[in-house]
């Protein structure tokens, strides 16, 4: 059936150009026609009218972790986790990111491939949620960030595969690849919730994560390394790495390379701020709360930089990390507009700038004739109100289908 969307406020993300009274016409699952409000033609159409609203593509979020939601010391639990308890509160935690108005999600690695079996519970009916591109589990190093929560007598591996070699690496993104992830996921370094481990710290070394982006591309899918330190970050994008997270303790160097290798930064500041804003007292261990300190310092003059020199900046909040909570993280664009990056470019990471890192911008990211029709609203005007008007998702279109307003 056709949809005729009535947008008083519209933003393509196109470029960065807001326009007044806009019809976005819907056909099935795909955007057919954006004309001007007054020449669209209704008949046997379903009319919605946001004609109050500010109407935008579904917004992306970059990096998120689908079965933690936010405990002060989720990692703590990760021994005795059992996969189909995280499968089964993940399948609740993603539907909040949908109502949020995210309609799609990159997760940066799950628990037991839970995110790949939820991916295809949402595309098969089963649940509902975003869409999802999926790294399955991260690979990781021996005593690393994805390995730091077992006890050295017991072998991990529902978390990360732990790689001390670059046979080891490439087989370990095989194997990802095999249970079904549509990226691979590297810890290039040490992390904040990570105990006994440095942020600044390299832990795969350049041959191992060579090897993993090779096989990546080879598959002609994308990678991602969580990577803090300035070397840890120069060897990631030095290996092909589609896009580095966090990046905290970047240098000028690092800075270039991001823009010589047209490689993406996903800064996650929501992430290092809400463990610094709840700190201790909150029971959120005492080194992670001092090395997100740390982190968010460098991380604050470093954005400015990297918004002068035209870093791709892509949208992402790490939700599930401490009092990071699945349905909240838009929080983020106030973050990075408190962090200079300008308003309208926020919209456009989360939504265009996001669709291309993840290589599905051909059908997502902008709203323009022949993409999927992923449309949410707001009440407000980001741009002009402020970034809180984020918050407030009214509408929430996935694939053509209403599942809020
Ligand atoms: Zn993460």
């Amino acid at each position: 059936m056709k949809k005729i969307i009535k947008c008083g406020s519209f933003f393509s993300a196109v470029d960065q150009n807001v326009q007044k009274n806009v019809a976005v016409v819907v056909e099935d699952n795909i955007i057919s026609q954006v004309v001007p409000a007054n020449t669209v033609d209704t008949a046997g159409a379903e009319v919605i009218d946001l004609s109050d609203k500010f109407v935008m593509p579904g917004l992306i979020d970059g990096h998120l972790h689908v079965g933690m939601n936010g405990e002060p010391d989720s990692m703590a639990e990760f021994p005795f986790l059992k996969t189909g308890d995280v499968a089964y509160r993940a399948m609740r935690y993603v539907e909040r990111d949908l109502m949020a108005g995210f309609t799609t999600i990159r997760c940066e690695g799950d628990f037991g491939y839970v995110d790949i079996s939820l991916r295809d519970a949402i595309q098969k009916g089963l649940c509902v949620g975003p869409r999802m591109q999926c790294s399955g589990i991260a690979i990781s190093s021996t005593g690393g960030h994805g390995d730091f929560h077992f006890n050295p007598d017991v072998s991990g591996g529902e978390f990360a595969a732990i790689c001390n070699s670059p046979d080891a690496a490439r087989a370990a993104t095989r194997a990802t690849f095999k249970h079904g992830a549509d990226q691979v996921k590297l810890m290039a370094t040490g992390g904040v919730m990570s105990k006994g481990d440095e942020p600044g710290a390299c832990e795969m070394t350049f041959e191992e994560m060579k090897a993993c982006c090779e096989v990546a591309k080879f598959r002609g899918r994308t990678s991602s390394a969580h990577a803090h330190g300035a070397e840890g970050i120069k060897n990631a994008i030095r290996a092909g790495i589609t896009s580095i997270e966090h990046g905290m303790l970047i240098d000028d160097e690092g800075i270039d390379m991001l823009v010589e290798y047209g490689t993406y930064l996903v800064p996650t500041i929501i992430a290092a701020y809400r463990i610094v804003e709840f700190g201790k007292a909150a029971g959120i261990p005492d080194y992670a709360v001092e090395k997100a300190q740390i982190c968010l310092e460098n991380h604050a003059a470093h954005l400015k930089t990297m918004v002068k020199k035209g870093v791709k900046i892509a949208f992402g909040t790490d939700t599930g990390t401490p009092y990071s909570k699945h349905g909240d993280q838009a929080f983020e664009f106030q973050l990075m507009v408190q962090a200079g990056i300008p308003a309208a470019y926020c919209l456009q990471a989360a939504t265009k700038v996001n669709a291309e890192m993840i290589k599905r911008e051909k059908e997502l990211g902008t709203i323009e004739p022949g993409k999927l029709a992923d449309i949410v609203a707001f009440d407000g005007n980001p741009i002009e109100d402020g970034m809180k008007s984020m918050m407030n998702c009214c509408f929430v279109m996935k694939d053509g289908v209403v599942y809020k307003g």
